[in-house]
């Protein structure tokens, strides 16, 4: 079931010099629906719409879109590498220690880096990344030790 997208694949390939092809096309569109995806995730949520589609097409072009500044990879400690198309805002992540599930929270102040460590060591600071590790509404509502598929 497409979406209304109000984004244009297309018109973002153009613009970062990129071809546009259906699988990068694809590949945007995925991740607009189901943003902090890892390969896999999309792969599935690809092949839907092009069932030709390889696994090795998909990591392709995430590496493609990720070097044109389209994508953006997280990689929290223990998680496969996820997707998404929020970058440039410094944004930050929060992430369930229970089911992994990953949560954008907005810079703190607005500018990069929102954060400055206690020594800078003489580096230029850029951007900061932090992830803050919690147990999401989900999981605290259901009792502990307990994986999130039986949440039921
Ligand atoms: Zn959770
Ligand atoms: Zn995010």
């Amino acid at each position: 079931m497409p979406l209304a997208s109000p984004l244009d694949p297309t018109a973002m390939l153009r613009g970062a010099g990129l071809r546009v092809t259906a699988t990068r096309v694809a590949v945007i569109e995925a991740l607009e629906q189901l943003p902090h995806s890892g390969v896999e995730t999309l792969v599935a949520r690809v092949e839907a719409d092009l069932p030709t589609t390889s696994r090795q097409a998909v990591h392709h072009v995430l590496g493609d879109l990720a070097g044109a500044g389209l994508v953006r990879r997280i990689e929290p400690a223990g998680h496969p590498g996820l997707y998404e198309l929020r970058v440039g805002d410094n944004h930050h992540h929060l992430v369930c220690q229970r089911c992994g599930t990953v949560a954008d929270v907005d810079c703190v102040t607005g500018h990069a880096p929102c954060l400055t460590p206690s020594e800078t060591k003489g580096f230029d600071l850029a951007q900061a990344e932090v992830t803050f590790w919690g147990v999401c509404a989900d999981c605290s509502t259901s009792p502990a030790g307990l994986a999130p598929a039986t949440h039921a």
